[in-house]
Order: structure tokens, then C-alpha cells, then sequence
């Protein structure tokens, strides 16, 4: 059975993560989203079980304890974020490719996991005063969240230095859509896998 191929977007919060990626669910319909569980409250417009499952501390920590996670990680403090097996599995058995929106920290740890059967995508700003810009523009958090994002997205590009398959720098907005819908296109038309046909 094709069980469909995985990719992986990661990136400091403010980059353009989530922009780029709803772009590409919009080009690529045989995509769908792994909907992430978090303990953070819902913000803006958000919808439980669209943008996230929000589940309270004592309800994500039953879910560690049972083993419910592919993967998770306290991403601020006090803030947890985890990709349920059940949500991925389901995808896959509908034939789907999956896209995950997760930490650098989750992203690492979802590529180990696939291998070549997925793809890595770090999504950068052009500098941190930009990304607080943006964070600022975007209007969703208050100045302290803003501040705890930006401090950490100078140790999340670094921990991500030659850990991605591709890095993108999300300036212009429209060059960083045609990139990044060129290389999951090239991705998903890759044959399986490069290993040689074993000739028997
Ligand atoms: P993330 O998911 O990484 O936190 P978003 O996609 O929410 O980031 O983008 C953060 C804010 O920056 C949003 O308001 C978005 O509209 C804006 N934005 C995204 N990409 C660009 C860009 N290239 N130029 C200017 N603004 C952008
Ligand atoms: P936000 O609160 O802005 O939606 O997300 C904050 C951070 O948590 C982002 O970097 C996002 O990619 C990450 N995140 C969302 N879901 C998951 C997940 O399931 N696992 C991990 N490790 N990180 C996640």
C-alpha cells in the first residue's frame, strides 16, 4: 500500500510557517495536515481539531503516559505540543501525503523517524527584527509571548544548522511560495526511494 510521503515544516514562530504551508495544501490537494494537540489556549479565529486539539496539561500528560505520541516537547514554558500516532495513521491509511507543522526539536526527531520517506523544510526570516515585526503585525499574542518567540528563534536557527534537507528564507512572499511549492513538487514526484533496483 502507498502509505504516502511526510513532510516536515519547521521554524521559528513569526517566519512564515504556517503562510507558506497553507499554501502549499492549497496546491496540493492530495496533502493533508497533522492536526497537533497543545495545551496552549485557542487564539484568534482557531477551532479545536482544525489548527489544533487543545487539551489541558492534566489531558496531554494522560496521553504522554499512554504512549498516544509519535512525538512532543514543552516548545515554552508551560506550553506543550505533540503530533498524535493516531492522527498520522489515519492520514496514511486514507493514502494522503502528511504535512507537520512542529518545532525544530519535532522536526529533527519526525525525519529520524521517516527517513527518506520524508522531507525536512526550515523556514527562516531574513532577521530576527523582522520576525518581530511580523509577530507584531500579526496581532495573535501579547508582547510578552512575542518576546519569549523571539528570544528563542535565535537558538532555534541555530540548533537547525545542517539538520533540515532544505532551508527557505521567507522574504518576499511570493518567491518563497514558488520555491517552496517547487521543491515539495519535486519531492512528491521523486521515485520512493534512490536506493539501486537489487538485481537478482
Ligand atoms: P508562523 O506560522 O511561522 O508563526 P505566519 O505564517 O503566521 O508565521 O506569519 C507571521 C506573520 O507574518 C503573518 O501575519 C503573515 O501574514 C506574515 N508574513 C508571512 N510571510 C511574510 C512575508 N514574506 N512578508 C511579510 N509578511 C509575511
Ligand atoms: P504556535 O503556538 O505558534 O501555534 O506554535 C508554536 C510552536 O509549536 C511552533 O514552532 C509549532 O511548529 C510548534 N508545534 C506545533 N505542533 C507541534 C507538535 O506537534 N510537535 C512539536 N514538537 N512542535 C509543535
Amino acid at each position: 500500500m502507498n502509505k504516502g510521503k511526510l513532510l516536515i515544516f519547521s521554524a521559528p514562530s513569526g517566519s512564515g510557517k504556517t503562510t507558506l504551508l497553507n499554501h502549499v495544501m492549497a496546491n496540493i490537494p492530495e496533502m493533508a495536515f497533522s492536526v497537533s494537540a497543545t495545551t496552549r489556549p485557542p487564539r484568534g479565529e482557531e477551532v479545536n481539531g482544525r489548527e489544533y486539539y487543545f487539551l489541558t496539561m492534566e489531558e496531554f500528560k494522560q496521553r504522554v503516559e499512554n504512549g498516544e505520541f509519535l512525538e512532543w516537547e514543552e516548545v515554552y514554558p508551560g506550553r506543550c505540543y505533540g503530533t498524535l500516532l493516531s492522527v498520522v495513521a489515519q492520514m496514511q491509511e486514507e493514502g494522503k501525503h502528511v504535512a507537520f507543522d512542529v518545532d525544530v526539536c519535532g522536526g529533527v526527531n519526525i525525519k529520524k523517524h521517516y527517513g527518506e520517506q520524508a522531507l525536512s523544510v526550515f523556514i527562516q526570516a531574513p532577521s530576527v527584527e523582522v520576525l518581530r515585526e511580523r509577530l507584531i503585525k500579526r496581532g495573535t499574542d501579547s508582547m510578552e509571548e512575542i518576546e519569549n518567540r523571539v528570544s528563542k528563534a535565535e537558538w532555534e536557527t541555530e540548533f537547525a544548522q545542517g539538520k533540515f534537507d532544505r532551508t527557505i528564507i521567507n522574504d518576499d512572499l511570493e518567491t518563497a511560495k514558488r520555491e517552496i511549492l517547487e521543491v515539495v513538487t519535486s519531492f512528491l514526484n521523486a521515485p520512493e526511494s534512490n536506493r539501486p533496483e537489487l538485481d537478482f
